[in-house]
C-alpha cells in the first residue's frame, strides 16, 4: 500500500444534469480496500448508456459526488486480508460502480482474470456488454436455431453483441439502425435483414419479413424504450417475448398489462446484475464471453478510445446516436 498514492483523477458528478456537470477532479482520495475487497488500478474504463442516465438523473445517484462508470480492466493495486482469489499484480476486469477513476476499491464478486491472449482495453470494451447480450440470449429469450430475432439499435455497443450471438446460434436476424451505414455494420456482424428506422416504417417491415413465421418475431431485444415499445408489441408473435432492456430514447411509460392479452406475449425489463448476483452465473458467463474473444468467435467493436479527460465528449458521442460499437476510456 505504501507505493500507492494518495490522490486520484477522478470522473465526478455533484449533481444531474447535462454534460457540464462532468467534472475531472485530481483530488480525490485513493480508497484503501476493505477486508474483503480488492483495490483495482484501473487502465481502460467502459462506457456505456448507463453512465448518461446516471448522469440525467434517471438512474439517481446514490449520493454526491457521485463517481461514474460500471466497468474497467487494470491490475490488483493491493488486496484486502481475507481476499483469497487476487493477488497484487493481476490482470483482471470488473463490474462495479466508480470504475471511471484510476483507482476503484471493490468486493471481488464481479472482478475476473482476464487472459493474456485479450488485447488491452478489450476487456474494459467487452465485459459489461458481452454478458448482458449473453446472459440476456439465454435468460430473457433463450433465442433458439431458426428464430426470427429483432435487434434494435443494432449497431450500438450492445447490439453488435445480441446480434452476434444471435447468429452464432442459427437465428434469422432482423437489424434496425438510424442510418445505412449502422445497418451495413450491423450486417458485418451477421443480420440478416437490415431496416432503418429513421427513414421506413420498421413495423410493416418486420411483418413482412416474417409473414411465413407467424407475422412475426419470435423475440425483440429493445434497448430504444419509449420510441419503439409500441411498435414492438405489433412485431412479436402469438406467444413471443419483448425483452425491454434499456431507455436510449427515453423510459418507456407505465403499460397496461391488458395489452399482452391478445398474443399472449410474454414481457421482460431485466437487468444483468439481477442474472449475475451468484459468483458463479459472473464466472461462467465471463469465462464464456472471454473464451470466445481469444477464439475470434466473436468481434469487438471498439469506436473510439478517449482519454479520460475527454469522457464529457464521450458522452455527448454515445447520446447523440454517432457512435457504432464500443466507447471506451484510457486512464
Ligand atoms: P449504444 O451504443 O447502443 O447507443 C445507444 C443507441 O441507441 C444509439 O446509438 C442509437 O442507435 C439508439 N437510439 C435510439 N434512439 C435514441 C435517442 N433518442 N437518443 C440516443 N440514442 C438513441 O448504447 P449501449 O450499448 O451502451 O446501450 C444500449 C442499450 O442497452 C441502452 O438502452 C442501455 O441502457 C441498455 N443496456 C441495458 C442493460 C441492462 O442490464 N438492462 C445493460 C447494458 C445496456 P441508432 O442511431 O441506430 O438509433
Amino acid at each position: 500500500m505504501s507505493s500507492l498514492p494518495k490522490t486520484q483523477r477522478s470522473v465526478q458528478i455533484n449533481a444531474h444534469g447535462g454534460v457540464d456537470v462532468i467534472k475531472i477532479v485530481t483530488d480525490a482520495p485513493v480508497p484503501a480496500p476493505a477486508d474483503n475487497e480488492v483495490l483495482v488500478k484501473n487502465t481502460y474504463a467502459g462506457m456505456n448508456f448507463i453512465d448518461i442516465y446516471s448522469r440525467m438523473g434517471l438512474y439517481p445517484a446514490p449520493s454526491f459526488p457521485h463517481t461514474l462508470g460500471r466497468e474497467a480492466e487494470g491490475t490488483i493495486a493491493a488486496v484486502g486480508k481475507s481476499v483469497r482469489n487476487f493477488k497484487v499484480g493481476d490482470r483482471v476486469a470488473y463490474l462495479g460502480t466508480g470504475a471511471q477513476q484510476e483507482y476503484t476499491a471493490l468486493a471481488p464478486l464481479h472482478v475476473a482474470h482476464v487472459p493474456s491472449a485479450i488485447q488491452e482495453g478489450y476487456a474494459a470494451a467487452a465485459i459489461l456488454q458481452g454478458i448482458t447480450a449473453l446472459s440476456f440470449a439465454r435468460e430473457s429469450y433463450e433465442i433458439k436455431k431458426g428464430d426470427y430475432i429483432l435487434v434494435h439499435s443494432a449497431a450500438g455497443g450492445l447490439g453488435l453483441w445480441l446480434v452476434q450471438i444471435a447468429k452464432s446460434i442459427g437465428a434469422r436476424v432482423i437489424a434496425t439502425a438510424s442510418t445505412d451505414k449502422k445497418l451495413e455494420m450491423a450486417e458485418d456482424h451477421g443480420a440478416e435483414f437490415l431496416i432503418n428506422y429513421s427513414t421506413q416504417d420498421w413495423v410493416a417491415e418486420v411483418k413482412e419479413i416474417t409473414k411465413d413465421a407467424g407475422g412475426g418475431v419470435a423475440a425483440v431485444f429493445d434497448g430504444v424504450g419509449k420510441d419503439t415499445f409500441d411498435g414492438d408489441l405489433e412485431v412479436v408473435r402469438r406467444k413471443g417475448t419483448l425483452v425491454s432492456l434499456g431507455n436510449a430514447s427515453g423510459a418507456v411509460p407505465p403499460f397496461v398489462i391488458a395489452r399482452l392479452a391478445p398474443k399472449n406475449l410474454k414481457l421482460l425489463r431485466p437487468q444483468l446484475f439481477a442474472y449475475i448476483a451468484e459468483r458463479e452465473e459472473f464466472e461462467a458467463y465471463t469465462k464464456e464471453i472471454f473464451d470466445w474473444i481469444v477464439e475470434g468467435k466473436v468481434k469487438v467493436n471498439i469506436h473510439k478510445t478517449y482519454p479520460l479527460e475527454e469522457v464529457a465528449q464521450a458522452q455527448t458521442d454515445l447520446g447523440s446516436r454517432a457512435t457504432t460499437g464500443k466507447l471506451i476510456l484510457k486512464i
